[in-house]
């Protein structure tokens, strides 16, 4: 067919006008979607923060192996539910496990809620933290575990609150896990990383929080949040940097790759990316009694759960 000259022009014009239109539509579902994102991290409060962390300290003892632990996780599946998550369950895993000379064979417990993606709910992204503590003494009665790791599993909380309350539909799944046995060698993790398919999910990324609540500066001038990548998640980490820079007070800094000591690791060993959040201080008092919720600096710590709630939300 051939086209007459004169329909030509009248043909450009209208694709100029459908390109015209159709990066309207991209300019306007960035904005809603920026605009979503900054009403999620409006919410993100320090008082919430901190309180959920003072409740997990007040609970006296979460160490992974005593005899009240499967109490522990069921608190913090109630605290799920309370925020609106009737989905929220624990997951189950078996231990066998030597430590400091006593040999424990036990039932061990994830505690998992999620938001269910309206296109790809088959596909999940992870955000979690250990909410067991440990004592570097052998008295293991008192342990409150603010930072490591109250401040982690408050994390994942809270990001699951502001979801909840802004009624945030992802397009794939979230998954809010809180983990069980890190400290006595990263079990909860391992056991869910090596069996997603428990959960019919494949695995886009995974976000950790493990003491994200220290930071002895009060002024916000000079506040870093050491994000740790792994060889598979590099650029994850410079859009997790990007939006630092537009969403947070913080700079990013990135001082260790393939990190073995929390809970993203096992995630990377199968094969997912992940991140590990992490103050940029070292904490002097965790795994001691003196690490309380009053040594933390929450308004620090809600930097870093903005952060990575705008990651969770950008990426969906
Ligand atoms: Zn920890």
């Amino acid at each position: 067919m051939k086209l007459s000259r004169s329909l030509i022009p009248v043909i450009l014009f209208l694709s100029f006008l459908i390109f015209l239109i159709s990066c309207q539509k991209e300019d306007n579902e960035e904005a809603a979607k920026e605009a979503m994102i900054r009403s999620l991290l409006n919410d993100i409060n320090a008082d919430s923060i901190r309180n959920d962390v003072i409740w997990m300290q007040n609970m006296g003892n979460r160490f992974s192996l005593a005899d009240d632990h499967r109490d522990v996780a069921k608190k913090l599946m109630k605290k799920f539910q309370d925020i609106g998550y009737d989905n929220a369950c624990l997951d189950s895993f078996n231990i066998t496990k030597t430590f400091r000379g006593a040999y424990y064979a036990q039932v061990q417990y994830n505690v998992i809620a999620s938001i269910e993606g309206s296109d790809y709910p088959d596909s999940a992204c992870v955000v979690g933290g250990h909410y067991d503590n440990i004592l570097s003494t052998s008295d293991l009665t008192i342990i409150p575990g603010a930072n490591d790791n109250a401040s982690g599993t408050a994390a994942v909380l809270e990001i699951a609150r502001v979801m909840k309350k802004n009624n945030f539909r992802p397009k794939s799944t979230i998954m809010f896990i809180a983990f069980g046995a890190e400290e006595t060698g990263l079990l909860g993790s391992s056991d869910f990383a090596s069996n997603p398919n428990g959960f019919s999910q494949k695995i886009r990324f995974m976000l950790n929080s493990d003491m994200i609540a220290y930071e002895p500066s009060v002024s916000d001038a000079n506040w870093y949040v050491n994000i740790l990548d792994y060889d598979n998640s590099h650029t994850l980490r410079h859009d997790a940097d990007v939006l630092s820079a537009r969403y947070t007070l913080l700079s990013t800094v990135n001082d260790n790759t393939n990190n073995t000591r929390s809970d993203s690791y096992p995630f990377f060993v199968n094969g997912y990316r992940a991140l590990f959040f992490f103050s940029y201080d070292i904490a002097p008092n965790y795994h001691t009694v003196n690490d309380v919720a009053s040594e933390c600096n929450f308004n620090y710590c809600r930097e870093i759960v903005k952060l990575e709630c705008a990651l969770l939300a950008d990426k969906n």
